[in-house]
């Protein structure tokens, strides 16, 4: 029998875990953290579908031809069998009719969520119950310091490097904090170089705009729930069309300043936004943290804490002059008129960063999660799933992590089963 190590008990290693033991393998799970679930947890538990003789076309667009197509073929090919298997293993999905992430795109694009209260981490629930149900042995806050391949295949299910500073620093084009999942802090990245791994889509990630504080070991991703509001960066200056960018995409408008007209966007910048957006709803909540806080739904209550600011209480220098000249036309930054609303004092303003939620870089893998040398040839027992080395070249489909993980797992689980050799 083959004996499989997995590395991470997200859903990657999850999905890895149940496919390898059903085919026959006997898996063992090492969990770092003293608990499960990954950013699944934190995630809104959304599933992308992408059909049609341009599915891999449209994948090809987003990776911006940097993922092989046989990779993509395999990767859609496994997309369409989501919903069976989750099915299969008890749970549930329901088509979401939310407007296309990237509607130029081709291809036929689906979007789904699992069904469940909160749907991400009841996603997890179902894997780890039939994980537990079929005796599969977990180990919570184990690891291995290097990755014991002579005894036989070990799939790293291991996460990105969202918490490693200096990994950020090094491969991701700005200055990040972390608002996702404190187990990835880069141990995928170290174990499959020393494994002689090849790295890819080392400066992929997505993220948002997120409120950092020294008690809590995440930043608070924000949204604002009416249009009345506004980003300015640390000077009180307006850098971007606020609205114009796609929800896993927002934090490139950082890179997209105009030099000439003096607006280079200095962090910490601001959210300013007045009462009716106040009272709209949370600032954060849409997507999940690992927080263990609830934020008050008209934000009162981070108002009274001063986490969020008065206007008055901004040290901005050049906050008075933007809102002045705010809601001009033609906007400065192109923002679309139906979104530009005048705000209406009282105005407060909360601190942001931008914070990644995932970064999609680590060891190369091919179609079948075999890791690869840089010369292209596979590192014998290594495989790789979802974020641990993601398929994402560049920008990433509406729930395209999740299913990174479960394809990917799956396929791992797979080829992993048809190996002779195994730990013992
Ligand atoms: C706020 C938020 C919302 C999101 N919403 C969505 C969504 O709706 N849809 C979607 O598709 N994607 C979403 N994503 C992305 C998605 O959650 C991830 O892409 C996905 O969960 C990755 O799964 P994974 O199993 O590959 O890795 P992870 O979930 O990152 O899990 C990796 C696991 O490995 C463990 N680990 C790390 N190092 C070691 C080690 N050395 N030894 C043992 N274990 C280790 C970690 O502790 C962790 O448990 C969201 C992400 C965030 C942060």
């Amino acid at each position: 029998m083959t004996e499989v190590l997995v590395l991470g008990f997200g859903v990657a290693g999850a999905s890895a875990a149940i496919t390898a033991h059903d085919a026959g393998a006997r898996v063992t799970v090492l969990e770092k953290m003293p608990y499960g679930g990954g950013n699944c947890l934190n995630s809104g538990g959304f599933l992308v579908d992408v059909d049609g003789p341009h599915a891999v076309d449209h994948l090809d667009a987003l990776c911006f031809g940097k993922t092989p197509h046989d990779v993509l073929e395999a990767f859609a090919d496994g997309l369409h069998e989501i919903p069976a298997w989750l099915e299969s293993l008890g749970g549930a999905v329901r088509t979401v009719d939310f407007p296309k992430s990237w509607p130029n795109f081709p291809g036929e694009v689906t979007y789904r969520q699992f069904v469940g209260d909160p749907p991400g981490p009841a996603l997890f629930d179902l894997l780890r119950e039939n994980v537990e149900r079929r005796g599969i042995e977990v180990r919570y806050e184990s690891t291995v310091d290097d990755l014991p391949l002579e005894d036989g295949p070990v799939i790293l299910a291991s996460g990105g490097f969202e918490y490693d500073a200096q990994l950020r620093d090094t491969y991701l084009s700005l200055p990040l904090t972390a608002v996702g999942h404190p187990g990835n802090t880069g141990d995928t990245i170290r174990l499959a170089q020393r494994a002689g791994a090849a790295l890819w889509h080392m400066s992929a990630f997505f993220g948002w705009f997120a409120f950092e504080h020294p008690d809590h070991v995440a930043a608070f991703p924000l949204d604002v729930h009416a249009p009345s509001f506004i980003y300015v960066d640390g000077d009180g200056r307006r850098f971007a069309d606020e609205t114009g960018w796609e929800v896993h995409d927002k934090l490139r408008c950082l890179t997209t300043y105009l030099p000439r007209r003096r607006n280079r966007p200095r962090m910490p910048g601001w959210i300013v936004f007045d009462e009716r957006a106040r009272l709209a709803g949370p600032l954060n909540g849409i997507v999940g943290t690992p927080n263990d806080y609830t934020w008050s739904a008209d934000n009162s209550v981070e108002l009274e804490a001063g986490w969020i600011r008065r206007i008055e209480d901004v040290d901005a220098p050049e906050l008075d002059r933007t809102l002045r000249e705010y809601g001009a036309t033609p906007d400065e930054f192109g923002r679309d008129p139906r979104t530009i609303v005048a705000l209406e004092p009282p105005l407060y303003a909360i601190p942001m960063r931008p914070g990644v939620a995932t970064a999609s870089g680590g060891p190369r893998r091919d179609a079948q999660a075999r890791v690869l040398r840089p010369d292209g040839t596979p590192i014998p027992n290594l495989y790789a799933a979802g974020a641990a080395g993601s398929i994402w070249g560049h920008l990433t489909e509406h729930g395209g992590g999740l299913t990174d993980a479960i394809v990917f797992g799956r396929i791992a689980g797979e080829t992993v089963s048809k190996q002779k050799t195994g730990h013992t």
